[in-house]
């Protein structure tokens, strides 16, 4: 490719939306530089011990059996921050991974690769609360806007209701019994449960063996042998490649290597398409600028090779930033560009909380005859969820045992369980750290324990988000510092949200309820390059022309609380056909 049209920074869940878009619908060349590695492509068939091919733009690279071979679906060698294969740093895993100043108690959660932090998710993919677009007076578009594309983005991603088992029949009980009526749209205005809308196929009526996929289910669970869509087995965290032997695109979960990087690939099909590269182990360190007197214009990129260390220049008519909510900021003020204040600020988190929910088998049985447990971790990792337009919502979740453990027990801001009292007006009955004899006996109700995570409606506020750190830099300069504070009235809503799902425990019929009263957890993360502040209605930056950010970090608020990557990767396509009509 020569230069390319555009430049996309960071092969995320936004960024390969967005050069899908410009290549197919608007005929323009795109080159995507991804900072972390390529998973399930020949043509890194090592991606963490040998540096492997340059660049990549022919969907025939993709290998699914490769993926499988790579994802290995064991939790530790997947979901460990530090030497997992899923992680923020260096494809080489003989070199540490990326560090980020996070100076409280908190987690950040994030993945850096081909697929970016979509290689975790669970691929909830609920659309915005229309009220939190349209009433909240922070976004400059609105949300019938955005409709058009969320509908593209659904289609592509196969969104679709999830399947239930055990576990969701026990969340509809309680909900149901707490009075909460069942939604039955997209575009949610009042409170109530509905099943989950995931980007995850559908296992369908039909497997290899024609037995419906349930617990006496024995036929094959590879594609080779006719099996499609979801396989129930609730591996999204560890990358989700079921079912094996599927090529790429056919995995059920559709995290962006799966649905939008393909179709970025893939434009065959389409004669007046451009051409899309994707380049990983590329980390962007500088935007390039026009010296000119005037208007600042952006005119291409510097990036960095991670296996040789060697840097290039990468001149282009329109830049995209597309690498997350802290490093977009970060690559922001690393590359000297104006800083009116709301650069990097305004981070909403959706101020989670998990309020865990024990059970005896036979109030599982009871509900649903033909399950003894709940089993957490069988079936999608969500399926079923509660929203509540203007405070936030709820989704109930199940995960595997190493992330149960530390999701319920062990991640909390209120102290030890033992001798931290719980008010008695309160609907739970503990709250904190669980640890010792204490927490094997807890987690000895594994197969009988889930929990509801909290979604809050957190605003934008300045104090909140990624600044550089003066102290400390790595190979790509200043690291970022990140700070996320909640504001009283987030503290308020997310209070608010706890006691209901501790009610809907309690009305399902939960023997125990523990709230884990969790510390910042930061893998929603948006609005730290916000439209309205930092760009204007078309996600371009006010100070810098030809400089567009198609990522979380545009998004102008928390979405009101609903899982932010169906709306991330519809704003990005919006972006893509305003960069066209724009420029092109
Ligand atoms: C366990 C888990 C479960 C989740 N579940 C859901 C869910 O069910 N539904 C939902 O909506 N969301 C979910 N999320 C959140 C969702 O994954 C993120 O919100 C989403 O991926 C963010 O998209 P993004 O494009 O903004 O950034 P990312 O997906 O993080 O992508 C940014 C990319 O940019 C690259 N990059 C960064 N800096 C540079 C640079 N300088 N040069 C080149 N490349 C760079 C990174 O390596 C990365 O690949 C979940 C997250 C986690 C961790």
């Amino acid at each position: 490719m020569n230069d390319p049209d555009v430049v996309v920074i960071g092969a995320g869940a936004d960024g390969p939306a967005t050069a899908s878009r410009l290549a197919r619908e608007h005929g323009l060349d795109v080159l995507i530089l991804e900072g972390g590695p390529w998973h399930g492509n020949d043509q890194w068939p090592e991606p963490h011990a040998d540096a492997g091919g340059t660049v990549s733009t022919d969907p025939d690279d993709l290998d699914g059996k490769l993926l499988d071979e790579q994802f290995t679906h064991r939790e530790a060698d997947a979901n460990d921050p530090t030497h997992g294969y899923l992680r923020v740093g260096p494809a080489d895993h003989s070199r540490a991974p990326w560090f980020r100043n996070l100076h409280q108690n908190a987690f950040i959660w994030q993945v850096g690769a081909v697929g970016g932090t979509s290689l975790h998710y669970f691929a909830n993919h609920p659309r915005a609360y229309p009220h939190a677009i349209d009433e909240q007076d922070h976004w400059p578009i609105s949300y019938e806007e955005l409709v058009p594309y969320y509908q593209l983005n659904e289609e592509v991603t196969s969104t679709q209701q999830a399947p239930m088992t055990a576990k969701e029949e026990v969340f509809i009980e309680g909900a149901t019994n707490a009075g909460y009526p069942r939604i039955d749209t997209k575009n949610v205005t009042e409170t109530g449960w509905r099943p989950q809308a995931n980007a995850v196929s559908d296992p369908g009526e039909e497997t290899p063996t024609n037995q419906p996929l349930d617990a006496d289910y024995e036929g094959s669970f590879s594609y080779d042998d006719g099996f499609r869509g979801d396989t129930l087995v609730g591996d999204h965290f560890q990358g989700g490649s079921t079912p094996v032997d599927a090529p790429v695109r056919e995995k059920s979960r559709k995290s962006a290597n799966v649905s939008w990087v393909p179709r970025a690939l893939d434009t065959n099909d389409n004669s007046d398409a451009g051409n899309v590269a994707i380049r990983p182990n590329a980390f962007v360190t500088n935007i390039e600028t026009n010296d000119g007197i005037g208007t600042i214009e952006a005119t291409g990129v510097t990036f960095r090779d991670s296996w040789s260390g060697s840097s290039q220049t990468v001149s282009t008519d329109v830049v995209v930033l597309a690498a997350g909510c802290i490093e977009s900021p970060r690559l922001w003020l690393n590359s000297g560009l104006p800083d009116d204040g709301w650069v990097g600020k305004g981070l909403t988190t959706h101020w989670f909380d998990w309020i865990v929910g024990v059970y005896d088998d036979e109030t599982v049985a009871e509900i649903n005859p033909e399950s003894e447990h709940m089993d957490p971790y069988i079936g999608q990792n969500s399926a079923v969820r509660f929203d509540k337009p203007g405070v936030g919502g709820m989704e109930d979740i199940g995960m595997s045992p190493g992330l149960v453990s530390y999701a319920d027990y062990l991640f909390t801001e209120a102290g030890y369980s033992f001798d931290t009292p719980v008010d008695p007006g309160e609907p739970w009955d503990t709250r904190g750290y669980v640890v010792g004899e204490d927490l094997k006996r807890k987690m000895s109700d594994y197969r009988q324990t889930k929990a509801l995570l909290i979604l809050t409606d957190d605003l934008p506020r300045q104090d909140n988000g990624v600044s550089l750190d003066n102290t400390f830099s790595d190979e790509h300069g200043p690291v970022p510092k990140v700070k996320y504070e909640p504001h009283p009235d987030d503290d308020a809503k997310r209070d608010e949200l706890a006691r209901i799902a501790a009610n809907i425990h309690r009305e399902a019929g939960a023997e125990h309820v523990h709230r884990s009263e969790w510390p910042p957890l930061l893998l929603h993360m948006q609005s730290t390059m916000r439209m309205g502040k930092v760009l204007d209605e078309n996600a371009e930056a006010k100070n810098v022309s030809r400089l567009f950010v198609a990522d979380h970090s545009a998004l102008a608020n928390g979405l009101g609380g609903p899982n932010p990557t169906n709306t991330g990767q519809a704003l990005a396509l919006r972006t893509a056909d305003r960069i066209g009509d724009l420029y092109f």
